[in-house]
């Protein structure tokens, strides 16, 4: 039952990945406070999402799972505008822990910079979304 659940989340956030226009961004700098601009949801220094310009930022200094579970919480954020934050953050962290190996892979494409698929395809660590 827990599994069905895990999998419902997996579909939603996957789809609002693909299908909502968002780009996730890899950057080195972060910004901290706000930008003034409406929407902006910030996740102190891992990530935040600017709804207004259909992006996402995810701090690239971070582990590969900490920018998985920062993703998965920014689309939680997306999907749940009037969740407040220690919700998305309990059930962000519940849903990356219930992700499969190949789900857990499709997300650590999208905030994966293309040198670190690379090496990690050559060591197989990662599951690739496009096999
Ligand atoms: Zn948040």
């Amino acid at each position: 039952m827990a599994k069905t659940k895990t999998n419902n989340w997996f579909l939603k956030l996957k789809n609002t990945l693909l299908y909502s226009g968002y780009e996730v961004i890899l950057t080195s700098v972060p910004q901290n406070g706000g930008t003034g601009k409406r929407g902006t949801r910030h996740r102190a220094a891992k990530g935040y999402i600017v709804p207004d310009e259909l992006k996402i930022f995810i701090n690239r200094r971070i582990g590969i799972n900490d920018r998985v579970i920062t993703l998965v919480h920014e689309l939680m954020h997306e999907i749940y505008p009037n969740w407040q934050e220690p919700r998305v953050e309990r059930e962000s962290k519940k849903v990356f822990r219930g992700l499969t190996v190949p789900q857990l892979g499709f997300f650590q494409f999208f905030v994966m910079t293309k040198g670190e698929i690379q090496s990690a395809l050559k060591r197989q660590q990662i599951h690739s979304p496009l096999c």
